[in-house]
């Protein structure tokens, strides 16, 4: 894997948010600022189609300063958020969903997003909150004096989930920008309908948060629907086999080449954490889902991880876990319902 950007590289590594730069004759790269979390920005990429028209990947977390800055981006090209005519959105999450419903008012462009995401975003609308509830944390085995920094939210927030798209769109489609040919690639495994899109016409691959070149991204962090993000997620990895040769404009750090060496890498990194769990459950069948994870190698050390970062990587054990579980049925005592069943109000009805 090789950074194709050296100002995009050099900010990631120095901590700060790289400038505004133009990646191919009419696409550009625009950095928008996350004010909350260990990640400064998010890449937000504006494509000018043959009729002057301006198209959006990822509408950047909703923020006064956000807006400034993509006015500011779009005047240096002669162009206005009124020019916008489509925000199309890889996923849910706030950084990348966040100012869509406020570009289409300004602009009445039309916002495109995976039909599955939409699905999810539903169902999440309405009232389905995925928090870690007592009950899960015993269940768990999370010990009491753990307990009470883990029962927030998940997600940041669901004010999101409610936003219409104008366009669903379905794998293989192709996105209406004239003059260009980009489609949609469903990834699911972040999120339930995450996309990536293809730009065949210069090459690029707008990756998301699916593959990003130097972070891991969380599984299963949005939508309802799906019972196996981890075999959502490297099923995913290979559907992008395709676009190898690609260039890769992630949504988060710096575009790069090498996009098979990334997927190995990515799809490595979670087979060695089933690999972990199976070793963690063959030393001990009954342990529960909090004695697992203290066995796992955690990026910052299990004993570093606090708060948001502790409920993620509990709840990315317990998909793991489900992972082996409904790859060989052999685990099934000490996490007797699996996390996505517990969220999904129709399996909830069900049982
Ligand atoms: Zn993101």
């Amino acid at each position: 894997m090789k950074a194709t950007s050296a100002g995009q590289l050099r900010a990631l590594t120095a901590d700060t948010v790289p400038d505004t730069e133009e990646i191919r004759p009419g696409i550009w790269a625009v950095p928008l600022r996350i004010p909350h979390g260990r990640i400064r920005y998010i890449l937000t990429y504006l494509i000018l189609d043959t009729r002057d028209d301006v198209h959006i990947i990822d509408a950047g977390w909703d923020s006064v300063l956000n807006l400034a800055t993509l006015s500011d981006a779009l005047n240096d090209i002669g162009r206005a958020v009124t020019d916008i005519s489509s925000v199309t959105v890889t996923h849910m999450h706030p950084d990348h969903i966040g100012m869509a419903s406020r570009l289409r008012d300004y602009s009445g462009a039309e916002i495109r997003i995976g039909r599955n995401e939409q699905q999810a975003m539903i169902l999440m609308a309405e009232g389905v909150e995925p928090t870690l509830t007592p009950a899960h944390l015993e269940m768990w085995g999370v010990p009491g004096h753990r307990q009470e920094e883990l029962t927030g939210p998940i997600s940041i927030t669901n004010e999101f989930y409610s936003l219409q798209a104008d366009v669903l769109l379905g794998d293989a489609e192709a996105l209406n920008i004239p003059g260009r040919h980009l489609t949609v690639v469903d990834t699911p495994g972040h999120t339930t309908g995450h996309i990536c899109l293809a730009d065949s016409s210069s090459g690029i691959l707008f990756s998301g948060d699916h593959v990003l070149p130097t972070t891991h991204s969380g599984l299963g962090l949005g939508g309802l629907r799906s019972k196996n993000p981890v075999s959502d997620y490297l099923a995913s990895l290979e559907r992008l086999a395709a676009f190898d040769a690609y260039e890769v404009c992630p949504g988060h750090g710096f575009r790069f080449v090498g996009l098979a060496q990334r997927r190995q890498d990515l799809a490595q990194h979670h087979l060695r954490r089933l690999n972990e769990t199976s070793v963690a459950l063959a030393k001990n069948p009954t342990a529960t889902v909090w004695e697992v994870a203290e066995q796992l190698s955690w990026g910052s050390g299990w004993h570093q991880l606090k708060g948001y970062h502790l409920q993620s990587a509990i709840a990315q054990t317990a998909m793991h876990l489900d992972h082996i579980r409904s790859s060989d049925g052999s685990y099934r005592r000490g996490n007797p319902a699996p996390l996505h069943a517990i969220f999904d109000p129709t399996a909830a009805a069900a049982r």
